[in-house]
């Protein structure tokens, strides 16, 4: 019946989740809300143990409203099912929620006015790891100037959850040398997670 319906869509919206969803899809914070086709909020499992973070959408995720899906998110995808798992087991979000033009790297601003929706994100999902996609990634979500390849191969802690930063699969694309440390990588996380 009706009233059957409504309690329904109240639900949905007392979901805190799905409320901060919602509060980011119509966000206007910073100036990257005036290019953007897409507010890219973040996909996956809510109750994951294992969380990825970017650094932004890309234009094949501007134009979808969903992360790593052009050729760099199809490279996740692999690296995620080579760990024995799958896009639908873990929770996949970026530092900003809209594409900075010509993908330059998000400036202070508006990774800063960002963040505390991924913040938000991290509380809510509570992980026990997230892995750091990339320089951009690992030095906002860590607050360090420390390079990648200084800061990858190992946790460093981030309020209880364990936190590796790696390489981005597009500097991978671009790399393909590197898959090997990065496998490296991923593999202490899988160790971490009982996965082999
Ligand atoms: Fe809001 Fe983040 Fe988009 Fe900026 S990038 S408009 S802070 S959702």
């Amino acid at each position: 019946g009706i009233s059957e319906i409504i309690a329904e869509g109240c639900e949905a919206v007392s979901d805190p989740f799905e409320a901060l969803r919602a509060e980011t899809m119509a966000c206007t914070k910073c100036p990257l809300h005036s290019t953007r086709k897409n507010v890219v909020f973040g996909v996956g499992n809510t109750q994951a143990e294992l969380m990825f973070v970017g650094e932004g959408p890309g234009a094949d995720e501007d134009e979808k409203g969903e992360p790593f899906v052009g050729r760099a998110g199809q490279l996740l995808t692999k690296m995620i099912e080579a760990m024995g798992l799958s896009r639908e087991k873990v929770y996949i979000a970026n530092i900003v929620k809209c594409r900075p033009p010509e993908n330059r790297n998000p400036f202070e601003n508006e990774s800063m006015t960002c963040i505390p929706f991924l913040y938000r994100q991290i509380e809510y999902i509570k992980p026990k790891i997230i892995i750091c996609l990339g320089s951009v990634a690992a030095q906002n979500l860590l607050r360090t100037n420390v390079g990648i390849t200084k800061l990858r191969g190992q946790f460093v802690d981030l309020n209880g959850i364990k936190v590796m930063p790696t390489y981005h699969p597009a500097y991978l694309l671009r790399n393909p040398n590197m898959k090997k440390p990065c496998w490296e990588d991923l593999q202490i996380v899988m160790k971490e997670m009982g996965l082999k």
